[in-house]
């Protein structure tokens, strides 16, 4: 993806190909949609249906989603340079029930009564807010943004939608198809754009109550800065991450599954992934166990074109993501790390940089690549000899996303995923939990809160309290 003021020109990871040509959202066209979203939902097209009327046009939303499955897997892959596979089977499938499962639970939210006076009648309501927002990254184009579509709708809102830069046409297609679906028309607005101009204009509009923010820690700090110089508008912050997996002595008992779970969580999307597991703690007894059967799966994945089914690592998003992953792992190997896997570059297709599943030993206590989130197919291993050891070196990261432990001994399972500071834990797996379980950082990986579950609702509404007091009760 390259661009300039006025136009993104979407180009493929894969090889470099332009994709297409889509104009940027101006800041006045900003202003211009907010303004005119704030009638719509004025208007109560949306926000006076019943709820259960906003969850039959979402479900159709999905249900149009699902016809169209095939395109909007072939747009991320193209856009995102993810394994088309990847998209078919995990990215849309999610999408989707993601939709379904907001719209159904539009109808189902209730409010609370307070323990007032006997002459009061005292209760709680969530209301939307109005003008809404979400800003998106571009590794998982279509399931964050459907994260963002469903509640932010389900709730009542005008949703206005910032796609990142490099992927805005699964989007674009969405919004085209929430019309068919029978969504009125500005209730969701897709807007593609840059960070700097469309990004920038959202944060610090001053009619949006919301915005919803998926991206890198850095964004974040910005649109943090600029809703508070605004209207302090309600922000929430979904960010980076520096994951830790850590395999207790007991570990090799989960067999296969545990090297599965390590690989999948180092290198699916080509570690460009939030939640990315790119830091393997392992005890000493069965390190170097782990690293070698590690990296024996790592140099089994097939590196190749997205477009190919069977394809598992694709190509890094840009050239710029390429020059950093690897300068960061020469760096680490010039300072004496050993790369038991990858650490070169794979000659896939001319205009396209793939970079070889790596795994990374023996790494200098301090390199940079123990504590920087990478976005890209790189994991480092690091032994421990103790539990508390094993919490210490996870929680040694200004992130807080995700951790995975495994081990069969409840003691140190309970402990471990008590005494490491991230948001999502898994244990005995790789998992950031089904539509039902909240999603959400901690620390430098974000707050304000979470994706997925009833919770996600709270990003989208804002509490009432009602007090209504009886006269002349008896
Ligand atoms: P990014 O921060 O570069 O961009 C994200 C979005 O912010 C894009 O739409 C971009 O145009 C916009 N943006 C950039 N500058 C802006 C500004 N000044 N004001 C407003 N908007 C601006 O992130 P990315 O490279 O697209 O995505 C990768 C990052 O996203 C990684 O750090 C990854 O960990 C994170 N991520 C987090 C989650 C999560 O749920 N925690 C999920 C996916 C990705």
């Amino acid at each position: 993806m390259s661009t300039d003021a006025t136009s993104l020109r979407i180009v493929a990871p894969a090889d470099g190909s332009l994709l297409a040509t889509v104009p940027v959202t101006s800041a006045a066209q900003v202003a211009e949609h907010a303004a005119d979203a704030e009638r719509v939902f004025a208007s109560g097209v949306w926000s006076g249906l019943a709820p259960r009327e906003r969850a039959a046009a979402l479900l159709r939303l999905a249900d149009l989603m699902e016809r169209d499955g095939a395109t909007l897997a072939r747009l991320d892959s193209e856009d995102a340079g993810k394994p088309i596979t990847e998209c078919l089977e995990g990215d849309i499938p999610g999408a989707i029930e993601s939709i379904r499962y907001f719209a159904e639970a539009a109808d189902k939210l209730y409010g609370a009564v307070a323990p007032a006076p006997g002459n009061v009648l005292a209760f709680t309501q969530r209301e939307p807010f109005g003008v809404v927002a979400a800003i998106l990254p571009w590794n998982y184009p279509l399931a964050m943004a459907a994260w963002k579509i469903g509640p932010a709708l389900a709730s009542g809102n005008c949703l206005i939608l910032k796609p990142a830069d490099a992927t805005p046409r699964s989007a674009l297609h969405v919004a085209s198809l929430a019309v068919e679906a029978g969504i009125p028309a500005g209730v969701l607005r897709v807007l593609p754009g840059t960070g700097p101009v469309t990004g920038a204009a959202l944060a610090s509009d001053p009619i949006i109550g919301a915005l919803s923010f998926t991206g890198s820690t850095r964004t974040g700090r910005s649109i943090l800065k600029a809703a508070a110089d605004s209207n302090l508008k309600r922000v929430s912050l979904e960010m980076g991450g520096k994951s830790p997996q850590i395999v207790f002595a007991d570990g090799l008992e989960f067999g296969e599954a545990l090297v599965d779970g390590l690989i999948t969580a180092a290198f699916m999307t080509q570690g460009q992934n939030c939640t990315a597991g790119s830091r393997i703690l392992v005890h000493e007894s069965i390190h170097d166990d782990v690293v070698a059967r590690v990296a024996e799966a790592a140099a089994a994945l097939v590196v190749g074109a997205p477009s190919d089914p069977a394809t598992q690592i694709g190509p890094i998003i840009n050239a710029a993501a390429a020059d950093r992953i690897m300068a960061a792992v020469r760096h680490a190997v010039d300072a004496g790390a050993t790369a038991a896997a990858g650490g070169r570059e794979v000659d896939v297709l001319a205009g396209g940089r793939y970079i070889a599943p790596t795994v990374l030993t023996d790494i200098p206590a301090g390199d940079p690549i123990l504590t920087t989130e990478l976005f890209g197919p790189v994991t480092t291993v690091q032994k421990f000899s103790t539990r508390e050891e094993a919490i210490a070196l996870a929680n040694a990261t200004d992130y807080g996303l995700a951790a995975s432990v495994y081990t069969k001994n409840l003691d140190d399972a309970l402990a471990t995923a008590r005494g490491v500071q991230a948001g999502v834990v898994s244990v005995g797996n790789y998992s950031e939990g089904d539509l039902s379980s909240p999603f959400g950082g901690w620390k430098q990986s974000g707050f304000g809160g979470a994706e997925k579950g009833l919770r996600a609702f709270e990003q989208w509404t804002r509490e009432k309290a009602i007090w209504i007091e009886l006269q002349g009760q008896g």
